[in-house]
């Protein structure tokens, strides 16, 4: 017997199509049979029905930079723990970093993510491969044989790729694969021992900064050997406005790039370490105001391509010391959702932008398949209700790790439920309501 799922009373909205407005949806064995005006489907009896009045209905939500932590740092967090989470942060695919232990630089290591991801029950999970060998920046790791594996793009991210000799190497093969390469911009040599962004404030809190510009000439530098060898670049987590300058810029001259933002930056500037609160530490660091305005008219003219979240689960015990000693990197895969649709209520981006920033636009910038709610795609879709509201607590959080600066928040537009082909994996009765 088939299984059907039916999707019903929502907003259908789907910006890469155009598509605004109410109606039902009919799931059929995991791929999107129909859509139609409310009610259309109404006789479908043996269908498992979903109450999606009031709510959004999108194609599946993609978090294209997250860190499960597994192999290697299992109490942090797990690819099972980290697939549920996604799945209860709206999203049904992460596109997962490779800084495990071991890296991912060998095709086991994928296959074993694969293997575990596919017994999770949440959100799809994509491998993304190592640049260099144990992300020491020093030889290539494998790229085609991790691509061939299943990864999706490749990186070295928590560090940059340093050697400007293999970035360039790595981008010309990458060219002849049409690969991304996902960069992390970071001048190591400015930036080192860092704790918070470089300026006034770091240096009355007598915590050591990096200036904004240690990101930037990574960025300029990897703008030009996109040019140079015609080669992919994704920038991850921008932080700052010059940066954003450089990167529409970039576009312009017809660089392939694209680049990523995380709500943490357009939600928080560097004034929320002020208290030495080790769960606003990370990687880039917290800007200031000119950057988070420039971040949000990035997002919004689509200079910043799309909003990933960086989850990065660390243990209490490796935030819970001196500042200066605390693990870089916060919770983000439930909290990513609402702070964006905070930016929409405020009035800094539409709705639509908003979506296809977490959608359409991010799988573009792998070069993913994309899944829509017309006939024929995968049934991958998010039903988000944009006026469910919480503070957010310990209760709601189902990573392994707590370290997020938003907790004690009002967080506003969640995930009703999470459909990964046509299986309901996340629902959020018990949870939010
Ligand atoms: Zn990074």
């Amino acid at each position: 017997m088939s299984s059907k799922l039916l999707i019903k009373g929502g907003t259908l909205l789907d910006p890469a199509k155009g598509l605004n407005e109410k109606g039902d949806l009919l799931s059929v064995d995991g791929i999107i049979e129909a859509t139609g005006k409310p009610g259309a489907f109404d006789s479908e009896s043996e269908a498992e029905v979903l109450d999606a009045s009031g709510a959004l209905v999108s194609p599946g939500l993609i978090d294209i930079h997250v860190h499960l932590r597994e192999p290697g740092f299992e109490w942090k967090e797990t690819i099972e723990s980290g697939a549920r989470t996604a799945a209860a942060g709206g999203f049904t695919s992460v596109c997962c970093m490779p800084n495990t232990n071991p890296v991912i630089d060998n095709a086991q290591v994928v296959e074993f993510i694969l293997e575990k991801s596919e017994l999770a029950g949440g959100a799809r999970v994509h491998p993304i491969g190592a640049i260099s060998e144990k992300l020491k920046g020093e030889c290539l790791a494998p790229m085609v044989e991790l691509w061939e594996a299943g990864c999706v793009a490749f990186s070295d991210d928590g560090w940059p790729v340093w050697n400007s000799a293999l970035m360039r190497c790595a981008l010309e093969y990458g060219k002849m694969m049409n690969l991304v390469l996902a960069c992390h911009e970071e001048d190591t040599a400015l930036s080192h021992g860092f704790s918070m962004n470089e300026s006034e404030l770091s240096v009355e809190l007598g915590l050591k900064g990096m200036p904004a510009a240690a990101e930037n000439v990574m960025i300029s530098r990897d703008i030009e050997l996109a040019l140079l060898t015609g080669g992919r670049v994704h920038f991850c987590h921008v932080s700052t406005a010059r940066g954003v300058e450089l990167i529409r810029r970039a576009k312009k001259d017809g660089a392939k790039v694209t680049a990523e933002t995380a709500p943490h930056y357009f939600i928080l500037d560097e004034t929320a370490v002020t208290e030495y609160d080790t769960s606003a530490k990370m990687s880039m660091p917290l800007r200031k105001q000119e950057d988070i305005k420039g971040l949000l008219e990035g997002l919004a003219d689509g200079t910043i391509d799309c909003v990933a979240s960086d989850h990065a689960p660390h243990e209490e015990d490796s935030k819970r010391v001196a500042f200066g000693d605390a693990s870089l990197g916060i919770l983000g895969l439930q909290t990513t959702v609402p702070l964006l649709l905070e930016k929409v209520r405020e009035g800094a981006l539409s709705l639509e932008r908003a979506i296809a920033s977490v959608t359409s636009d991010a799988r573009a910038c792998y070069g993913l398949e994309q899944v829509s709610l017309e006939k024929g795609s995968v049934a991958d879709i998010s039903v988000i209700d944009p006026d469910c509201k919480i503070t957010f607590g310990k209760e709601h959080n189902l990573s392994l790790s707590s370290n997020s600066p938003f907790f004690g928040r009002e967080l506003q537009g969640l995930a009703r439920y999470t459909v990964v082909a046509g299986r309901k994996v996340f629902d959020s009765e018990g949870l939010y309501s």
